[in-house]
């Protein structure tokens, strides 16, 4: 078996450990003689895994009673317009900070249901630095801020909770969530995607305190109305329940691996190794302001684009792979998410030296 390095931004790369078990369980799943995938979400069996993978994300992200956490469909783009149905409470407004292409995105289909203002955007400086917190502009009228913790394409992300002053905090966090303790407490809702830190595509998580809940735009279908979801726990409909049980593999794994504030030394590592080969190298460039480089998506260019493509062979011979940045922005990114062992991210300092030494 050759396993590669995957740098995928998503999806992306799950641990060995968590691919085995689910090998190992996949015809029999404990002596019930069928699969995970072959189980009514109605069995004792399936609802047991189902309120385990619930337990532990709450026990990892330390999550206060009076949160819902559900497990949604959909993916985040489903969330950038249930927020905006769910969380309006018949107000009109809403307020975005504008941090780049995820940013974007959660705009533009809040558009479709509220006012949007922008309270701050990085657009001027091509996305590569958080505009101060002083030079925000709330509106005390609107339902809510919206934030995107770590922008996946432009490697972005918050290192501190964003003061909301007052109005319900709500944030993406699909490219960081359980990568680091975080105050669940100082938001209103989370959300995110599991195809970068949880589990395959398919599956969203959404945390949301219950006080928001419950006055949800009229004709907002079913599956998007967080309260209706959270009522009947998550199984309005069939859930997709294979991914939910692989995320439940993966929290399992992650709690294993000593919990978040272990998982983020272990990122905050990984993450200095690789700003450190690409800033200690005239080689070698990243754009970001060092304050809110990402931990988890790395982005660097080299100035001889010419030679783009030999480094992605040449990487990709090493075992190094996916390593091209996104389609929008071109040059390379590494995302090492959770899941990516240290092993990877030596490897491909080790590789990004011997390439510059070869043609630099
Ligand atoms: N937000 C962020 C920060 C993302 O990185 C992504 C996916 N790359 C999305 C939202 C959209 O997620 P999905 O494809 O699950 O809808």
């Amino acid at each position: 078996m050759a396993r590669v390095y995957n740098f995928s931004a998503g999806p992306s790369t799950l641990p060995t450990a968590v691919l085995e078990k689910a090998r190992d369980e996949l015809l029999d799943w404990g002596g019930t003689g069928m699969s995970v995938m072959e189980m009514s979400h109605r069995s004792k069996a399936y609802v047991g895994i189902a309120e385990q993978a619930e337990a532990d994300f709450r026990a990892l992200l330390a999550v206060p009673a009076d949160y819902k956490v559900l497990f949604l469909p959909g993916g985040a783009t489903g969330q950038f317009a249930a927020i905006p149905m769910n969380l309006l409470r018949g107000k009109t407004k809403t307020c975005y900070v504008n941090t780049g292409i995820w940013s974007e995105k959660a705009i533009a289909e809040a558009k479709l249901y509220s006012e949007v203002l922008i309270a701050a955007s990085s657009k001027d400086n091509q996305h590569t630095a958080i505009p101060a917190r002083a030079d925000w502009k709330l509106d005390a009228e609107a339902a809510y801020l919206h934030y995107t913790s770590n922008e996946t394409i432009g490697g972005v992300e918050f290192h501190s909770v964003p003061d909301s002053e007052g109005l319900p905090l709500v944030c993406d966090m699909s490219s960081d969530i359980l990568s680091r303790p975080v105050d669940v407490a100082q938001y209103a809702l989370i959300y995110a995607g599991a195809q970068k830190n949880m589990g395959p595509a398919g599956i969203a998580i959404v945390v949301v305190r219950e006080d928001v809940l419950g006055q949800t735009l009229p004709f907002t279908p079913s599956i998007f109305d967080y309260k209706k979801q959270a009522e009947n726990g998550s199984m309005l409909n069939t859930p997709p329940t294979y991914n939910w049980y692989l995320l439940g593999l993966v929290l399992e794994w992650l709690k294993e691996q000593g919990g978040l504030a272990a998982i983020e030394a272990l990122n905050t590592r990984k993450a200095d190794k690789l700003y450190a080969a690409i800033d200690n190298s005239p080689f070698y460039s990243n754009p970001v302001d060092p304050a809110c480089r990402s931990r988890m998506n790395v982005p660097f260019r080299i100035a001889n684009t010419d030679l783009e493509k030999t480094f992605l062979a040449e990487a990709k011979a090493a075992g190094l792979v996916n390593l091209e940045g996104h389609r929008s922005v071109g040059g390379f990114r590494a995302s090492i998410y959770n899941a990516m062992p240290e092993a990877g991210v030596d490897a491909l300092v080790d590789f990004m030296a011997g390439f510059e030494k070869q043609h630099g």
